[in-house]
Parts: C-alpha cells; structure tokens; sequence
C-alpha cells in the first residue's frame, strides 16, 4: 500500500505534530539521572514508509535510550532465531493487567507476556544461550543496527550503568521466576549476568530518526526498506506486532488499541514506536510521561493521528 499524496499527507502530520506541543502534562521519569536530565520540552518525530520515504520532525535527532521500546526487537530477534514454540514454553501471551514491573507470574507460572519486565527477562536469557556475554552483546546490537539499516544505535554505557545500580525490582523478579523454575537452564544460569543483558538492551541508545526505520523493518514483515536486508523472519514480526498490540503500552494497551487500533511500543524514556502494517513505521519521543509510563504527547499525538487518517485496524468495515 503506498500513500498517494506525500507531501500532502506530511503537512497534516506536521499540523498534527505542531497541535500536540501544547500538551505538557506529565513528568520526566527521575528513577536515574540520565532519564531525570531529560529536557520536557524534547518533541520529536520520524515515520518511514515500506517504500522508504521519510519525514522528520522537531527533536528527531535528539538521542533517547530505548528501555522497553526494546522488549519488542527482543522478542522478535530471539523468535527469528529459534522460533515461536522455543520462546512460548516459557511465556505467555496475555496481557497482564497489572504494572510493567509487578512480581506475579500467570497460572502456569510462566511470565504474561514477552512486553513487560519479568517476561522480557526471561525473553533475553535465550538471546544465544550457551555464548559468552560479549558474543550475545553483538549478536543482538548486530541485530539492531540491520533493523536501522544506514541510521545509528548506539550504548549507553552511563544508562546502563545507572540501570544496574538502580534494579532492586528486576533482580526480585528474576529470582522470582528462578524460584519457579521460569527458566529454561534454570539451575546453571548466572542471574546476574542475564539481567545485565537486560539492562545493556534498554541502554540501547538511538533517536526517532532511527527508530522509525526500525519501526518500518516491522511494517515490512523484517526486511529493511532502505537496506532490502532481511532482519528478522516475517513470522517474527508478526508475532511481535500481535504483542505490541495487546501488551505495548503498559497499563494503557486495551485503551490504546480501542482508541488508536495500531500496535506499539513505549519506553519510560518518553519513545512510542508505532507501527502500521505495510504501510509504515513511526516513532514519536517526548520525555513527559503519564502514571501509566506512556509518553503523553506520544499517546495524543497517535489519536490525533488515528482522527485525520483512517489506519486503525477496524477503520475499514
Ligand atoms: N529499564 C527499566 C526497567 O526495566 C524501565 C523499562 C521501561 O521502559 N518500562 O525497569
């Protein structure tokens, strides 16, 4: 599916864009500094089309870290690896209903889902399971730089630094889940490292610029439009994109899907990747978070978006 008119089509995102700045409710999240010091005023936008066209708005090059944004590419890089089937042993596909980092596995005592802490955990214990640390570092940052094709990712060693520093909840989770035998090498794995990789994937670092493109990959079933790189399998994306609908935005996903009917992912650095199938992939950052941890302006602009075009899933019945 391609979009007609372009240009017309980017004036009225950029309408769409300018008419959000003027929600600022919110707050910075100040769990680390490196979140604390982000300006409220950062607003920015990127969207990629399957075919490649882009369009950057405000704050685009402004680096963020992905923190949960990266829970979607997780899943759908370790599903790409070893499969749907080796990955839902383990963790289920319903939302939780609770928040993101709550200690509460589902009845069969496996992690909700592959979107919130406690299964993305585990997702990332099976990221290259018997390689050295550093080798599954690469292997997966590898990974992102395909989905990003010609734009860059980068790590935040400070982010991650403070993450670690910082993660009394995700270390109860962890040995949570131990304790229940969540873990496919439940007895002989190093906690400790595994949730580093945790910590290393949401200190990813990149901008919307980036992440747009990352988001069309998804669009376009894995392959990189700007690249034609094939990243992940289209099984996987579409199993990603099914996540991303039903458990993307925390607290707010039911809402979210009623009202925008498009899967997406947020990070409580203030980034929502938003994606429409074959069509394009967006990403919209603004540090200002709600209780739910969803970037405000993040969520007004997507329904704002959904009232002037009609790509919600059921806009067409
Ligand atoms: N890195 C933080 C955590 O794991 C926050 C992740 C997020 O964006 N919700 O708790």
């Amino acid at each position: 599916l391609e979009i007609p008119q372009w240009r017309d089509f980017t004036a009225k995102v950029k309408e769409i864009f300018e008419d959000t700045r003027k929600v600022t409710e919110g707050e910075v999240a100040s769990y680390i500094p490196q979140l604390a010091r982000a300006n409220p005023n950062w607003f920015g936008f990127s969207m990629c089309t399957v075919d490649g066209s882009r369009c950057h708005l405000g704050d685009s090059k402004v680096p963020f870290c992905l923190q949960s944004v990266s829970k979607a590419f997780n899943y759908a890089a370790v599903s790409t690896d070893v499969g749907y089937e080796a990955i839902h042993k383990y963790v289920g596909h319903e939302p939780s209903g609770r928040l993101f980092n709550e200690i509460c596995l589902d009845s069969e005592q496996k992690p909700h889902n592959p979107m919130i802490n406690a299964g993305a955990i585990l997702v990332t214990s099976l990221i290259k399971t018997k390689w050295p640390m550093a080798e599954r570092f690469d292997f997966i940052i590898e990974k992102y730089r395909k989905l990003a094709g010609t734009y860059p990712v980068e790590f935040n060693n400070a982010t991650f630094l403070s993450e670690r520093d910082t993660a009394d909840r995700n270390y109860a989770l962890a040995y949570y889940m131990k304790e229940h035998n969540c873990f496919p090498h439940n007895e002989i794995m190093n906690l400790r490292e595994e949730l580093e990789l945790y910590f290393q994937l949401c200190s990813l670092e990149c901008n919307c610029e980036t992440l747009a493109v990352m988001a069309a990959t998804l669009a376009n079933g894995g392959i990189n439009p700007l690249t034609y790189v094939r990243c992940m399998s289209p099984e996987a994306c579409r199993d990603a994109l099914s996540l991303m609908f039903s458990c993307g935005m925390y607290d707010l996903s039911g809402r979210f899907a009623f009202q925008v009917g498009l899967p997406a992912k947020s990070g409580v650095s203030g980034a929502v990747m938003v994606v429409i199938p074959s069509v394009l992939g967006m990403c919209i950052f603004s540090p200002l978070l709600d209780r739910t941890g969803n970037s405000t302006r993040g969520v007004a602009f997507c329904r704002n978006f959904i009232k002037h075009f009609s790509f919600h899933n059921y806009d067409h019945l």
